[in-house]
């Protein structure tokens, strides 16, 4: 039997928080909620939990900064809830690591929904399969074997252009800043210079061509674009 996973809720406005926890304990989820970004840290520290949903907004500790803190040691599932419907929200809520985001109100349902469609990515059987090999139209690339193919091509990637370009296939649809690159491929923990990203950016686009997946995006990192498949909960 599978234990059921606990998560973590943190948010100060009491009444989002209980009706969150209500819908989620309805869902089969054991749920801890903390209304400040200090009692998160410190509940995160006593135990990870399987998935943190945390508030943009809290009186102590931004939310991004949160995200952030915990994105250095863990790569537990997060989802950001953000006050205001902007752009420049989600995109922040995603470029520090956050793995999905609602903006308030939201239909708790949705809530739920996003939360099993966020712990399911994050399985653990689902991440080794997809850390044996990921797929992007005629791209393969093999984590084990290092080698990256267009169709049945074999393409020589320098081993820094091979783990970039394998970051970005990994957190496909997000945006990855450089910072954020720079940190996850080359293990910088402060700003370093980003245009390295950028020369090894411009080396894979030219070895892989046309069949190359990353997307600029201005002013913020780089990204892959989903595959031009229909999201699974569109699908009819
Ligand atoms: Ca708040």
């Amino acid at each position: 039997m599978n234990q059921p996973h606990t998560i973590l809720v943190v948010e100060d406005e009491s009444s989002i928080a209980s009706f969150v926890a209500l819908y989620l304990k309805n869902a089969g989820y054991i749920v801890k909620t903390v209304p400040t970004g200090s009692a998160a840290l410190n509940q995160i520290a006593a135990g990870m939990p399987s998935m943190i949903i945390l508030d943009l907004n809290l009186p102590d500790m931004d939310g991004i900064e949160i995200c952030r803190r915990i994105r250095k040691s863990s790569d537990v599932p997060i989802l950001m809830l953000t006050a205001r419907d902007e752009d420049v929200d989600k995109i922040i809520g995603l470029e520090v690591g956050a793995d999905d985001y609602l903006t308030k109100p939201f239909n708790p349902r949705e809530l739920v929904a996003r939360v099993k469609s966020v712990l399911r990515r994050a399985g653990p059987e689902r991440r080794r399969d997809e850390m044996k090999e990921l797929h992007h139209g005629e791209l393969s690339i093999n984590a084990g074997k290092r080698e990256v193919y267009v169709g049945d091509d074999e393409i020589q990637l320098a081993p820094k252009e091979f783990d970039l370009l394998w970051e970005l296939l990994d957190h496909r649809g997000l945006v990855l800043t450089r910072d954020q690159l720079l940190e996850r491929v080359w293990g910088y923990t402060f700003a370093g210079d980003t245009r390295t990203v950028d020369v090894h950016v411009r080396q894979v686009r030219r070895k892989l061509g046309d069949a190359s997946p990353i997307v600029t995006v201005w002013g913020v990192g780089y990204k892959v674009a989903s595959e031009r498949t229909p999201a699974p909960t569109r699908a009819v």
